[in-house]
This record gives structure tokens, sequence and C-alpha cells, in this order.
């Protein structure tokens, strides 16, 4: 028998998709966010604060997991009747600001195995496009964990669904994290994709002409990469 978790993460209001979870919107988790959203943060402290935030964030998308009921002794003799680990996961980064929330996830699960996929906007048809895509061999029989710092429009965690489903992971043992989202983006994501679980740790106001996420961070990757 599977035992479903108790996410500790909040379900967002009525107004959003019933798939969304953000984390718990406490005083601290918005001092670190108004950390990294202020462009004068050096890009060390830029390391230090969103490190923390993906943190959380890969323990919370780690709680949507199911159980199995498992019984240990421990050293008293006594009998404990706890829990255990269903079924394997993996990490996909999105690259290349994906990447940046791996050593997150390993740093939770040693030895986690990571899948990347490379996708970029087609500038003829201003689609988004696969480029380079490398799984685990058993993808399929495993919860893959999709890692993207930023939600804008959605267009490459839309298409970096659709591949997962190419390589037959089911929708529903997706879960897709990220530090911030724009209600356009998860909108579109979860209407194409509603199994899909959405972790994200802040819904901001939207998204600029330039589909930046408002007020949002700036380029994530640019942040955490550029000096
Ligand atoms: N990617 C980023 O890095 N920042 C945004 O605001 C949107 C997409």
């Amino acid at each position: 028998m599977v035992v479903q978790n108790s996410p500790t993460s909040q379900t967002t209001p009525a107004s959003l998709p019933p798939s969304v979870f953000t984390l718990p919107q406490t005083a601290q988790l918005e001092a670190l966010f108004t950390i990294i959203r202020d462009k004068d943060t050096s890009r060390g402290d830029f390391l230090f604060y969103s490190d923390r935030i993906i943190r959380l964030l890969v323990e919370e998308g780690l709680n949507h997991l199911p159980v199995l009921p498992k019984t240990v002794t421990t050293p008293t003799g006594s009998t404990y009747e706890g829990v255990g680990f269903e079924g394997k996961i993996c990490g996909v980064s999105i690259l290349r600001a994906g990447e940046a929330m791996e050593a997150g996830l390993r740093e939770v699960c040693r030895s986690v195995r990571i899948g990347k996929i490379l996708i970029q906007r087609d500038e003829e048809t201003a689609q988004a496009k696969l480029f380079y895509s490398k799984f685990p061999a058993d993808i399929a029989q495993r919860y893959v964990l999709l890692l993207d710092p930023m939600l804008a429009t959605g267009g490459s965690a839309i298409k970096a669904v659709e591949v997962l489903k190419e390589h037959n992971v089911p929708e529903e043992r997706i879960i897709f994290i990220n530090l911030i989202a724009s209600p356009e983006g998860l909108k579109n994501f979860c209407t194409k994709f509603p199994q899909t679980r959405v972790i994200t740790g802040w819904i901001d106001q939207g998204l600029n002409e330039k589909a930046y996420i408002i007020p949002g961070l700036g380029d994530f990757g640019e942040r955490r990469y550029c000096l």
C-alpha cells in the first residue's frame, strides 16, 4: 500500500490551479527572496541565498513523493512503524539555468541521477525547440524532479514535459520545481499538464514585454554565473 505524503507546502488560492504549491510564505523566505531580487546583491550572496531557497524547494518537492509502510527495530529493541521511500527519482535540469539547482538536489539526494535538456527559442517559428537531451536509460520508471529556476511564459517547461512524455514518463510522475513563477506561466503550464505538480517559491505579478518576470530578479543565469 502506498501512503501519500501530506506536503507542508501551501496550496495556492482558488484562482490558481490545484497542482500548484508554494513554499510557506514566511518572513524568512521573503527575506531570502528580497536579497536575491536586489540588483545590488553580490554574486557570492546571490549564490548563497538562492541555494538556500533551492534546498527548501527540493525538500518540498520530495514531500510530494509517495512512501510505503516500513517497520524498523530501534537500538532500544523497540519496533517503530514508520515509512520508507517508494520508487526511484532523478533530476532533469533545463539548461542552462536549471543546472544551478542540481547541487541542491544532490545535497539532499546523494548520488541522484541527473538528466539534462536544452531548449531554445527557434527564431524562425518563435516556438520552443529541443536542441539536446540526455536522460537516465530507465527514466520512465522514475519520478522526475524537473528543475528550472524561473517559470516565465512556460514555453521551455512545456517543451521539457513533452519530451519527457515522449520518453514514457507519465505526467503525474513529474514534479516541476522553480524559484519564481509568473501567473501567465503557471496558467499555460498547468492547462497543458494538469497532473504535473508545480512547486514554486513565489508567484510574482506578471511578465514584461521582454518576457522577464516582474518584479523578478532579472536574468537568473547572468546573476548566478556572471561576475
Ligand atoms: N528567465 C530569467 O532568468 N528571468 C526571468 O525573469 C525570466 C526568465
